[in-house]
């Protein structure tokens, strides 16, 4: 697997969202838009800032997360019942936008090359592993090789910000290797980034592309770590901006 990291960029005449990738395209909204959540059901203060940045909140997928690491079928576009609970949506990226909120939870996104089926997903501690889910269920459903796959990890709290209880940090070192879960200087911390590499890896797709930027360390993202009970949940959008 080919992975490479790549910071943020700010959009120009925005100030309401980071570039994650242009051509995609794929989005994360600022600390500074607001809580853009919860997610699963209806938020006024996300409708505004989607509609304010051409989305039509209606074809802006989404799930109610419940850090698992359920992935369900969006294809044919929202779903009919109110919600559904899940961390993970398949969907028409031609078609539709998908959206999964964060702050200090990682967002995946996953394409399949010659395709228009991708995988959105909120990755924390507790469903880390849901990538793997993505990437079997992708390769189901397009019949695509896993080696046509390309993620990009979305920013998240940087390891060196992860502090956890030593059993946590074990569990990680245990299921997704060294770098995943360490201790050092009498603290435990875990890497979500590094045990995602490790499952996109054993996954064996194509090229992971990881952001560099840390929520904590980064003011212009949301953090829970940082900022406590007042945090701000972010927005991460892959699809069609309507601008
Ligand atoms: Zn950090």
């Amino acid at each position: 697997m080919n992975t490479s990291a790549i910071e943020l960029r700010e959009v120009p005449d925005s100030d309401l969202w980071l570039e994650i990738d242009s051509r995609i395209p794929f989005r994360i909204s600022a600390d500074r838009a607001g809580d853009m959540g919860p997610s699963g059901e209806p938020a006024p203060h996300r409708e505004r800032v989607l509609k304010a940045s051409g989305l039509d909140p209606a074809r802006v997928l989404g799930v109610r997360q419940t850090h698992s690491t359920i992935v369900c079928d969006l294809r044919s576009g929202p779903p009919r019942l109110d919600s559904v609970e899940a961390d993970g949506m398949i969907f028409d990226i031609s078609r539709f936008a998908a959206g999964v909120t964060v702050a200090d939870c990682m967002p995946v996104l996953l394409t399949v090359a010659e395709s228009a089926t991708a995988a959105l997903l909120h990755s924390g501690w507790k469903g880390t592993g849901i990538v793997r889910e993505a990437v079997d269920e992708l390769v189901r459903i397009t019949r695509s090789p896993a080696s046509s796959i390309s993620a990009i990890l979305g920013p998240c709290i940087c390891g060196r910000c992860y502090a956890v209880p030593a059993e946590r940090a074990e569990l990680f070192r245990r299921r997704f290797g060294e770098e995943a879960g360490f201790h050092r200087d009498g603290d435990s911390y875990i890497d979500l980034r590094a045990a995602n590499v490790r499952l996109l890896e054993e996954a064996d797709i194509a090229r992971a592309t990881v952001v560099r930027n840390c929520t904590v360390c980064d003011s212009r993202l949301g953090s829970y770590r940082r900022d406590g009970p007042a945090f701000r949940r972010m927005l991460a959008v892959a699809g069609p901006f309507g601008e």
